[in-house]
């Protein structure tokens, strides 16, 4: 099918068309929220396939998530009715790890890399990352050694990583200079930092021995190998005849190193698009200048503004306007987003007095717009924690819904586990994994036992199954372990080698090891579940396997480390309510929109650490949270219920919460006003500037704890909304002592 002028004049409107037909040269397409940014890059793809004979597998699109790019796909297929085949379509993750797996397969390539690491290198996420970090920083800080050290020490890696330095070089330009080790310990000008270098140094040499790169790595070494290879580079800048960038607001200084290298320069074809005010990856790295700077960095760039919103009613996109007009916005950056849309229903602000009524007063408003609104409904927090009540009360009104951000089916601890053995046996050197199965379920293989298999891999600079064989050869009980180990991986190694269906070899593990009945000895109560849990697994490799049948275990490994919180596979999403943080949302859009817990404090989210930060800094803090409320609202399509609760549990106590400073700022003609705002205890903070009301908390002596650290923390799985799970530094114990006595306020009340 033949997407010509004349098709697009019927698809969209005229900025759109001029956006979408522009073809060669660098383009900007700088707009508001709803205002068709997506819809004309896709267009756009399609337009230069079918009118422009482009061979889609020469086209690279880069998506913020995985699921954006397979939607986006879809979308391409349908309008060009037939299969395309756009293999560079993906994130940056995804892109990059088939970057190297091409490169490192290549052996002239790899043997001039001369990395330690090769083409089926594992992927680590948190829980690999810790387990290797542990091992480094026990013997650094002894019995000193706690969550928080571990914690820092994953924060301040990953901010090496996504972070480079500029090298002026005498002609005036620069050089971008990655944080590789070496830079990180060059740079390192005192004790302390050194200290972080040096672990650092450590962790990345612990990553090679293992033969895995952990999220950050993906990119690194992708911008590292393209760095050095430069006729490589080359190659893949004349592979790529254009280039198209979604959600570009939110590119770090690493992706966009990683996007200069991969444009031709002689032909610039590059069109991005993006909206500064949805800027909300700060705290991860994404540098909101990169898109603000687009026109200096390539040359003669064409800027396309689309205005309109055709997504929401007139009142969201006023209400919303006015929110973000509080922010300081670049003059050459302004745009006037309007609608033609009705005013629509006004936005809700509902006020109640206490988080328990919050979640009801969604939950009653749910059920009422009945079953069919159920997949066209959201509901949007700021952080993970704040889920916990709302899920209860949908669940109590029998409400179906799908969290996204919950444990994913895939960091289940017995799919964990089996999916470790399966990982040793795609790549034997995979530490992390070794360390997690090697003695689960128990085989006698106990601490000082590792503590030697681990000192011997040290000393020959070799992966825990590589030093298997010496501590074998030494004899004695300890040695039997390892050797009935090995022996059971040899066996597995084997039937993978001959070729052995990939849910065959999954059950001979789960049988050899007798994983099921370890599970019935560890809790009879949850072992049925886990078991069937196992079962899906099995079924997870079979169906791969069907659809896959050119394609083996590495590859089945690469496309489960790379699934995201917003990948989650859910059956029947279609007919439940959508929970999850506004990190999650972008790019969606809803029929309805709930938004919990605008309270001064919580949204914007007040961090312990904007005690020590300068104004400047808080200043940009609340700007990224006031676009955070921005992208929020705009997902709603007719309807928007802002909730502020007078009292929360939170962090731990029982707290007063103001209403948002958002709810101030909002233009008072769009909305309607329900309920009581808050009780008198809250008063003292009403109207207080930013980090004012922390201090108050710190003053009535209730621990304050950030619910995020400074950036790089709470996950680094960058290009993938992953990273927006908060709910890693909010103790359970905290979520679930809070309900408990959340339940007694409402009994009282
Ligand atoms: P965001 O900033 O949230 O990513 P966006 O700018 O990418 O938004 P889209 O998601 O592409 O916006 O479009 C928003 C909605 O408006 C979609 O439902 C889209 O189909 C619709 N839309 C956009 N342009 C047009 C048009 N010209 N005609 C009809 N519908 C349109
Ligand atoms: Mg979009």
């Amino acid at each position: 099918r033949i997407i010509d002028l004349t098709r697009l004049h019927e698809e969209l409107n005229e900025e759109q068309v001029a956006a979408a037909a522009k073809t060669e040269g660098p383009a900007l397409i700088l707009a508001g929220a709803g205002s068709g940014k997506t819809r004309t890059i896709t267009y756009k793809i399609a337009h230069l396939i079918s009118s422009k004979g482009v061979d889609p597998r020469r086209i690279l699109a880069v998506t913020f998530t995985n699921k954006a790019a397979r939607e986006m796909k879809m979308r391409i297929q349908q309008i060009l009715e037939g299969k395309v085949n756009l293999e560079w379509m993906g994130t940056f993750h995804s892109i990059c790890v088939r970057i190297l797996r091409l490169c490192l397969s290549n052996e002239r390539i790899g043997q001039a890399l001369g990395w330690k690491i090769n083409r089926n290198f594992s992927i680590y996420d948190d829980d690999d990352q810790k387990k290797i970090l542990k091992e480094i920083l026990k013997p650094l800080f002894g019995d000193d050694m706690d969550a928080q050290k571990l914690k820092q020490a994953r924060s301040i890696i990953s901010k090496y990583k996504n972070s480079v330095v500029k090298q002026s070089l005498p002609d005036g330009s620069y050089r971008i200079v990655l944080q590789t080790p070496t830079v990180a310990l060059e740079q390192a000008a005192f004790p302390d930092q050194q200290k972080m270098a040096g672990v650092y140094r450590d962790y990345q040499a612990k990553l090679g021995d293992a033969n895995a790169m952990d999220f950050d790595d993906l990119l690194l070494n992708t911008v590292e190998l393209l760095q050095k290879l430069p006729q490589v580079a080359a190659q893949f800048a004349n592979r790529f005849q254009y280039v198209v960038v979604d959600e570009y607001q939110d590119t770090n200084d690493v992706q966009y190193e990683l996007l200069k290298l991969l444009i031709d320069r002689s032909k610039q074809n590059v069109t991005v698009v993006g909206d500064d005010d949805q800027s909300i990856y700060g705290w991860r790295g994404a540098n909101i200048e990169i898109i603000r700077n687009f026109s200096h960095d390539f040359d003669q760039v064409t800027f396309f503004k689309l205005e309109r919103n055709y997504r929401s009613s007139a009142n969201i996109v006023k209400g919303a306007g006015s929110v973000i007009a509080h922010n300081d916005r670049p003059l050459e950056m302004s745009k006037n987003v309007y609608s033609k849309e009705p005013a629509g229903e006004p936005i809700h602000v509902v006020n109640v007095l206490a988080d328990t009524f919050e979640a009801e007063q969604i939950a009653k408003r749910v059920l009422a717009a009945g079953k069919d609104a159920y997949a066209q409904t959201a509901i949007f927090y700021r952080t993970n924690a704040q889920s916990r009540a709302i899920e209860k009360a949908l669940n109590d009104s029998r409400i179906p819904c799908v969290i996204y951000g919950g444990t994913r089916f895939w960091d289940r601890k017995e799919v964990r586990d089996i999916m470790a053995y399966m990982r040793l046996l795609s790549n034997p050197k995979d530490d992390a994994a070794l360390l997690r199965i090697v003695n689960t379920p128990p085989r006698g293989i106990g601490g000082g036992s590792l503590d030697a298999l681990r000192m011997t891999a040290t000393t020959n600079a070799c992966s825990l199954w590589e030093a298997l064989p010496s501590e074998i050869a030494k004899g004695g009980r300890t040695a039997k372990g390892f050797e009935n180990f090995k022996n059971m991986v040899d066996g597995w190694l084997a039937l993978l080698h001959g070729n052995e269906a990939l849910p065959i070899l999954a059950e001979h593990v789960i049988r050899d090891t007798f994983y099921k009945e370890f599970l019935k000895k560890e809790d009879e109560t949850t072992s049925d579940e886990r078991g069937r849990n196992l079962d899906e697994m099995v079924n997870a490799f079979r169906e791969f396997e069907e659809e896959n049948p050119d394609k083996g275990l590495d590859e089945f490994l690469q496309e489960i480390s790379l699934l995201t919180d917003a990948d989650k596979k859910v059956e029947n999403a279609q007919t439940r309510v959508t929970l999850m943080t506004i990190h999650m949302a972008k790019g969606l859009e809803f029929d309805t929109v709930h938004i919990a817990g605008c309270d001064e404090g919580v949204f914007p989210l007040v961090r312990e650490s904007s005690m020590t930060e300068t104004p400047d800094e808080r200043k940009k803090q609340a700007e990224e949270e006031r676009r955070l409320f921005y992208v929020g609202c705009t997902r709603a399509k007719h309807i928007l219920y802002l909730y502020h609760a007078g009292r929360r549990f939170w962090q731990g106590s029982l707290r007063p919460f103001p209403p948002s400073r958002f709810l101030e700022e909002i233009d008072p003609s769009t909305t309607s006003i329900e309920g009581r705002c808050a009780d008198e205890s809250s008063q003292e903070f009403t109207g207080e500037p930013w980090n004012q009301g922390l201090r108050g908390y710190a003053a009535r002596g209730a621990g304050l704890r950030p619910a995020y650290g400074s950036y790089g923390n709470g996950g680094n799985r960058f290009g993938a909304s992953r990273g927006a799970d908060f709910s890693g530094s909010y103790p359970r114990s905290f979520a679930s002592s809070g309900r408990s006595q959340s339940t007694g306020l409402h009994k009282t009340q």
